[in-house]
């Protein structure tokens, strides 16, 4: 083996310019057989003693022979994932990692990139601070709550050994038959945006050119499309024009590239009959040379294996290796074996794959590798990180949650309840933590959670610790197979749950979703289930005032008997704490403050998002077609209610003419009027009114978010530059027409002129 330099000696205080320099100068001391196997990542399964690595057994070991053959015979580059398919200690991280980190070290002086899906919180380790999942903190609009997540994130993740995560997700969830939904920050791309901005910075901290021990390099996911498959189903084709896809699915990624994310994991799926994997104008034309991105692109679970076995674009593997290699992957996430080495090197050794192109994937991931400091550190140690599960990171976790539930209905003001009454809690989600926090927690389905969150609260139990002088009865109604498919119910209690319904003064019906994670999540029918839907009827029936708890990763269909419902909350996936926090949002000792960062469907053939097109909701057209489109969605996107009222007045724009490069400037008074204190997320539309490709009709172009005591009020200022209303043509240039535009902020409008 030519031997590799000793990279040792800090690579924290150099300059871009010296890390660049001395990656070139490893980079030049690398074998062919090294370098390829810096580009290959497997399974931490792979690497573990048998029979049967899933089973709950412990000890948990690596099997030192196939580590040896990894490192040594490999030299593989990266290893992912969490051993046995549960969370672990930190000690458990430590061990394994220093052992992987520690033969590396001496065999190949260059450090392991261990990766790990810590997406809200560092899910896979035990004690781990849990917040509420992407779609709900994107209820929050609020910048600062988003990325102080992501540093209390990236510090529980250095904590347990690892320095990379796979997050944030920067898919649209534009339709909630899509099982990942719940992973991204909902259906505009400018919130997407900007919130994807917050976690990449949260994730990598802000020192130019490193990232220190208290952060991580995040992975921003997956490029790109994925959530536009036309059935809705994870991982099946998308057909999307590039004008569409640059409009709306891009934007996120752009930004967050911007923003020095150093890695990209790509789209699972096809787009227009191409797996991204194979795709040379995505991965390599948009990505690394339009978008100038310098950092590591890795496939997705054995995606290059799929080019082959299950997209069959290849006819052997060792093509579909030549296929993604060639169209810009630069790590592959193999995961299961070291085959893709072997054919690498063949296919270079062939010509078949040009070594610029190894050398040009390896220098991105050894920049990665020195940017982390890895080098002269492989291992963080758990000692060092005191905080990690502290006190003060569970308040960040409980207030998040509090700022993302989302008050959606509040018939005569039936909240916030009074305490010491008689409430009935029931429905599945009412006593469940599993539910609380949904997939990608402690285990990927999300179904070990009970084995770690014994500390908090249900809603039931956090309902009943609070409800002083009164009393909570808990009775299901419905039940969760919890060893059976994510959907899979019975009835539990049924008949005794709607009995006890009259005798109460309040009922809190938690319904929803179990915890699912990707493919399995997959969906028949979006409506909430039958027996839900029968329970919910059931319950109604008993007179009293019912309060609709919504825990659920999507929006499952509630218009069969939303309007028998009282109150209705939406509590997203809130994490540990969401329990605690809706209890002290329906005792009205928390003002709600989330708005819907997606479109909330009445009917399954009517997902529409918000920002369609005129045609999608023509009120009347004249003479005998008079026919009404209908767009009359559930709740619609930004829609949430406060236990106080926010007036608008006085919007006003700095001209009523501009250029295009003028900065068009707003500002609006909002005043709380109410009672109490509050939070309001101030959200500014913007509609281009006549466009040479029909305009939407209307676009989120800025937000706020403002605290206001009662009486008080705030005047607020957004700057948007023109050329952030373009539009994408069909030439797939941005397109900035001259014309009319008009302005809408909390109920009140102003237009301006474009010249
Ligand atoms: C998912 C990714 C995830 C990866 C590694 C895949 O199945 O699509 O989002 O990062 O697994 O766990």
């Amino acid at each position: 083996m030519a031997g590799l330099i000793s990279a040792t000696g800090a690579s924290a205080g150099l300059t871009q310019q010296e890390i660049d320099k001395r990656v070139d100068k490893l980079l030049s001391q690398m074998t062919l057989e090294e370098k390829v196997g810096q580009m290959a990542q497997v399974t931490i399964d792979l690497l573990c003693e048998g029979p049967d690595v899933y089973s709950n057994y412990e000890p948990l070991r690596l099997d030192k022979n196939i580590l040896k053959k990894g490192i040594e015979h490999y030299k593989i580059g990266s290893v992912l994932n969490v051993p046995s398919g549960k969370a672990l200690t930190r000690e458990k991280w430590y061990e394994i990692i220093t052992e992987i980190q520690n033969a590396s070290m001496k065999e190949l002086k260059i450090p392991v990139l261990y990766g790990i899906d810590a997406i809200h919180g560092n899910n896979y380790t035990a004690g781990c601070t849990l917040f509420p999942q992407q779609i709900a903190m994107a209820a929050s609009f609020n910048r600062g709550l988003v990325r102080k997540g992501a540093e209390i994130t990236a510090y529980e993740t250095r904590a347990s050994n690892t320095p990379w995560t796979f997050s944030p997700v920067l898919d649209l969830g534009l339709n909630p038959e899509w099982p990942r939904m719940w992973e991204t920050f909902g259906e505009d791309s400018y919130l997407a945006s900007q919130l994807g901005i917050e976690m990449v910075k949260g994730y990598e901290g802000e020192n130019e050119g490193i990232i220190d021990a208290n952060h991580v390099a995040s992975c921003l996911k997956h490029f790109l499309g994925y959530s536009a498959a036309v059935s809705g189903k994870d991982r099946t084709p998308a057909i999307l024009s590039e004008n569409m896809m640059r409009e709306y699915h891009l934007p996120a990624f752009q930004k967050a590239i911007e923003a020095g994310s150093r890695s990209i994991m790509v789209n699972s799926g096809l787009t227009n009959g191409l797996p991204l994997h194979a795709d040379y104008n995505i991965l390599t034309k948009l990505l690394k040379e339009e978008l100038g991105f310098k950092g590591v692109v890795v496939t997705d679970w054995m995606d290059i294996v799929n080019i082959c076995l299950r997209d069959r674009v290849a006819a052997t593997q060792k093509e579909a290796v030549k296929l993604s290699v060639n169209a810009g992957i630069d790590m592959s996430m193999i995961p299961y074996n070291f085959d893709f080495c072997d054919y690498l090197i063949e296919l270079v050794n062939e010509g078949e794959v040009k070594m610029s192109r190894i050398d040009d994937a390896v220098r991105r991931i050894l920049k990665m590798k020195m940017e982390l400091g890895l080098f002269e550190r492989p291992n963080t140690h758990y000692k060092d990180y005191p905080k990690f599960g502290c006190k003060e990171f569970e308040k960040a976790s409980y207030d998040a949650a509090c700022e993302v539930i989302t008050l959606l209905k509040n018939e005569n003001q039936l909240l916030p309840l009074t305490k010491g009454k008689n409430i009935l809690v029931c429905g599945p989600n009412a006593n469940s933590m599993r539910t609380l926090n949904g997939g990608w927690s402690y285990s990927w389905q999300g179904d070990k959670a009970p084995e770690f969150t014994e500390k908090y609260n249900t809603i039931f139990e956090a309902l009943q610790q609070k409800n002083k002088g009164g009393k909570v009865t808990y009775l299901p109604g419905v039940s969760y197979k919890m060893d059976g498919k994510y959907w899979e119910e019975y009835e539990d209690c049924f008949t005794e749950t709607v009995t006890a319904a009259k005798d109460a003064d309040y009922i809190v019906l938690c319904l929803g979703e179990n915890s699912y994670t990707e493919k399995p999540g997959d969906l028949q029918d979006l409506y909430i289930s039958d027996l839900q839907t029968e329970l919910a009827k059931a319950i109604a029936k008993a007179g009293k005032p019912v309060v609709l708890v919504l825990n659920e990763g999507r929006p499952r269909i509630i218009s069969k008997f939303e309007s028998q419902m009282n109150a209705v909350v939406q509590i997203y996936l809130s994490g540990n704490f969401g329990g605690d926090a809706l209890a002290d949002i329906l005792f009205g000792e928390v003002n709600p403050s989330g708005k819907l960062p997606y479109t909330y469907p009445r009917y399954p053939n009517s997902l529409t998002n918000y920002w369609h097109k005129y045609s999608e909701e023509q009120k009347k057209a004249g003479g005998v077609y008079n026919y009404e489109a209908d767009y009359h969605p559930q709740y619609e996107f930004g829609e949430g209610l406060s236990y106080t009222r926010f007036e608008y007045s006085n919007l006003r724009l700095s001209s009523s003419v501009y250029t295009a490069d003028q900065p068009v400037n707003i500002t609006v008074t909002v005043k709380n009027t109410g009672q109490v204190a509050g939070q309001e997320a101030v959200l500014v539309y913007v509609s281009d009114l006549v466009a040479s490709l029909a305009p939407d009709m209307k676009r989120l172009r800025a937000f706020d978010k403002l605290a206001l005591q009662p009486g008080e009020s705030k005047v607020v200022t957004f700057t948007i530059q023109p050329k952030e209303l373009s539009f994408i043509g069909l030439d797939n240039q941005p397109k900035l027409e001259p014309g009319e535009f008009e302005v809408s902020v909390g109920g009140l409008k102003q237009k301006f002129t474009l010249k």
